[in-house]
């Protein structure tokens, strides 16, 4: 058996041969080393020793606590590991994902397999930008997998993003807008700066905020949003799960939009009780996915996540070797596309 095959075991990718998990989604604190990509919630756990960027160490540090043993690669150079009579290497390549994103670049044998994580070729405000490079296998996310998905600029996004803060400013109003915790929040504060524009951010956001500005990030001016914070004259961001009502009670009429590449769907801002909905992603659209395999040219694809059986028919009719590991292809074949949005969304 290659060295390189793989399983899928419930958001984590392993390779037995190597003892080397992608991105488990369970606590390992068996002998194996785990590949953690970025500091999402659904990316991370209590690992007994990790692979990783420096800045997804220190983002992961301040979301989990406990020792680990880590291993903080620069970008672009290799790694070297042994297990059992395997000699192989680890390159991590910044994924444009969030800060500190990392895919993986592992080669032993001769044979090469690149692993995405989360990533976007868009070039963000607030995230490195991503390197494709050349492998045999990939193992790429599918979130936005299907050819609906098509992200406007982001320029355009952001100058829609500006005119709705101004708009409500100008009623009067406090525009409050939802985006996660890490990456969509300092996307849309790195953004907006020079915008003239103020903001108040969630506690959440701002301890996260911080951390990129120890990796040179800088931001439009912001303030810790607090209990007795007037939030006056600021456009206010927090988590959609939170939505801050304890801080913001008294803050008068608030106009609300979520920023989630979801927003292409009509029914997003229902879905989210927002007034709004803009399309400020943090993953590849369908082109991009195309387009990032194209110039991976790989001679086989696995896909996960989201739209993962779509997409992997979409690479199949375009000529290339690909299968779906985290849906079932046979089942999807039968069933027809689901109507419904995958429910695995931190970062979006
Ligand atoms: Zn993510």
């Amino acid at each position: 058996m290659s060295p390189l095959h793989c399983t899928y075991d419930r958001g984590g990718v392993h390779l037995p041969a190597l003892d080397l998990w992608l991105d488990a989604s369970k606590a390992r604190k068996g002998p194996e080393r785990v590949f953690v990509s970025h500091a999402h919630s659904d990316h991370i756990a209590a690992h007994r020793e990790t692979i990783l960027s420096p800045a997804t160490a220190r983002l992961m540090r301040s979301r989990i606590a406990g020792k680990r043993l880590e291993h903080q690669l620069a970008w672009n150079e290799p790694r070297t590991f042994e297990t059992g009579s395997h000699r192989w290497s680890i390159t991590l390549l910044p994924a444009g994902h969030v800060l500190g994103s990392a895919m993986a670049l592992i080669q032993v044998d001769g044979q090469s397999l690149l692993y995405t994580g989360d990533f976007k070729l868009r070039p963000g405000p607030a995230s490195e930008l991503c390197q494709p490079v050349k492998a045999d296998i990939l193992i790429t996310e599918t979130t936005f997998g299907r050819p609906a998905y098509v992200f406007p600029p982001v320029a355009s996004v952001l100058a829609e993003i500006q005119a709705f803060c101004r708009e409500t400013l100008d009623r009067q109003e406090t525009p409050v807008l939802l985006g996660y915790s890490l990456g969509k929040s300092q996307e849309v504060l790195a953004g907006l700066a020079g915008s003239g524009l103020t903001f108040a951010i969630h506690p959440q956001i701002h301890k996260l905020t911080r951390i990129y500005e120890e990796f040179g990030q800088t931001f439009a001016p912001y303030t810790e949003l607090a209990r007795d914070t007037s939030v006056q004259g600021n456009v206010v961001i927090c988590p959609p799960q939170i939505q801050a009502a304890k801080f913001l009670a008294d803050a008068g009429p608030l106009r609300r939009a979520v920023l989630t590449g979801w927003a292409l769907n009509p029914s997003c801002r229902f879905r989210y009780q927002a007034d709004a909905a803009f399309p400020l992603s943090d993953h590849a659209d369908f082109p991009d996915l195309l387009e990032f395999v194209r110039r991976v040219q790989p001679r086989e694809v696995m896909t996960l996540h989201g739209f993962a059986a779509d997409f992997a028919q979409s690479l199949r009719d375009a000529g290339f070797s690909a299968r779906s590991i985290s849906e079932n292809d046979q089942l999807h074949l039968a069933l027809g596309p689901t109507a419904c949005l995958p429910t695995r969304s931190f970062g979006d």
